[in-house]
């Protein structure tokens, strides 16, 4: 039985992808990428813009067409009350988490090859902070946390045959604990990670600034965690931080990263913008530029807004023109390239410890510690290991590099 995983959206779904995936192969399923020559696809759907639904919808329609076995779950799912047929088994996203226990054992003792490099953990879901753009709270529901045993014990998995990453997801790793009666949180399960594993270093997925305290600072110090943090600041107006409900003003944002980088002046801070929010003028537009300047971010993600049904931002007036959204938009990704570019060369010179991922035009490909992607001149290295790599020069986008020796 090949089974093809299809996923689409954000950093968790692909950690219950790859969960599945690594869950199957362990039962004697073969994971393929060639969606023609799988048996069953499991299609897992998100719904965070319009055009994410657009994705899955014409994903769904084509595995009905095609007459594919096909499970399929997510936001998509959910927000659309996507029906079964004869072809197609649909799994509630309150359900995901047991999809696998749908499938017939096959063989527990097969043995799994894993080619990854990267192990995507997630360690809670839903979010309860309804961020008036946002459709996820209503498709994902509230907060609910992963029992740290469990964390552990896939944690402990990954470290068993030899991951070099692992990425801690969530919708809002912040809240982690908050559905627990113990004071359990993000900082004690960093803590238990650190103390109780050693082989690999640890990246976060994203994190809101409000959810950055004094003590999570000190523990990122441990050199086993990547100094890379995505904080999405969305706007740098606060009027329209304010319409957005987010918890922050535009000062609370950048003293927290002044902060981080009076700690840590080579951490890499990359952050979310949304552009054309309901009633954004030129003014406030000019406001995200002016914090985006300020800030020293490494990276940008630019994100247009979209109508999103349940949302409150979707019943605001003053909707913005699409001409406007797309110009701003098209701006702000010039302004991230910069940004990006600007990072990458302050590290000429500089000495980086890479995870080889890829090869790509003959070359190796990987991702630093500080989140810049490199390519490596060389051709005998062994994917999915760690190296220290010489940054010499950057084609414009990626670093460009030379290995100085295995780790
Ligand atoms: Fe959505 Fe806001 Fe929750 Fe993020 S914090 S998932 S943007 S509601």
């Amino acid at each position: 039985m090949k089974i093809c995983f299809i996923t689409y959206g954000c950093k968790v779904n692909q950690a219950e992808t790859q969960k599945w995936e690594r869950l199957l192969t362990a039962r004697g399923y073969i994971s393929t990428n060639n969606p023609e020559e799988a048996n069953l696809w499991i299609i897992n759907t998100c719904a965070v813009t319009h055009k994410a639904e657009i994705q899955s919808r014409q994903i769904i329609n084509k595995a009905i067409k095609l007459g594919k076995r096909a499970f399929v779950t997510g936001c998509y799912v959910e927000l659309c009350k996507v029906k079964n047929s004869e072809s197609l088994k649909v799994v509630s996203n309150f359900e995901k988490d047991n999809i696998i226990n749908k499938f017939d054992y096959i063989n527990r003792s097969e043995s799994l090859k894993m080619s990854r490099h990267r192990a995507i953990i997630k360690i809670q879901d839903g979010c309860n902070q309804y961020c008036s753009y946002c459709i996820v709270p209503y498709l994902r529901g509230k907060p609910r946390s992963y029992n740290m045993e469990q964390i552990m014990k896939e944690i402990k998995y990954y470290e068993s045959i030899g991951i070099k990453e692992v990425v801690l997801s969530g919708i809002n790793i912040g809240l982690y604990g908050i559905d627990y009666e113990n004071k359990i949180n993000l900082n004690c399960l960093l803590k238990v990670i650190l103390k109780e594993t050693s082989g690999f270093r640890i990246r976060l997925s994203s994190i809101e600034v409000n959810h950055i305290d004094q003590e999570f600072l000190e523990i990122i110090s441990d050199n086993r965690i990547c100094k890379h943090l995505h904080i999405p600041l969305q706007h740098g107006s606060d009027r329209i931080l304010n319409l957005m409900n987010r918890r922050y003003n535009a000062l609370q944002f950048s003293q927290t990263i002044e902060k981080i980088f009076k700690l840590y002046p080579d951490i890499s801070v990359g952050t979310d913008i949304m552009v054309g929010f309901p009633s954004e003028t030129e003014d406030d537009f000019r406001k995200t530029l002016q914090l985006i300047e300020k800030t020293g971010f490494s990276y940008l993600h630019v994100f247009t807004y979209s109508k999103r049904p349940f949302t409150k931002a979707s019943e605001m007036t003053e909707q913005i023109p699409e001409n406007i959204k797309k110009q701003r938009s098209n701006y702000l990704i010039e302004v991230g390239k910069i940004k990006k570019l600007e990072y990458i060369k302050k590290f000429i010179g500089s000495e980086l410890e890479v995870i080889i991922e890829n090869k790509k035009n003959g070359f190796f490909s990987g991702t630093s510690d500080n989140y810049i992607k490199c390519f490596v001149d060389e051709k005998e290295v062994v994917a999915g290991n760690i190296f220290k790599v010489v940054i010499n020069n950057t084609d414009g986008e990626y670093a460009l590099g030379t290995l100085i020796k295995n780790r």
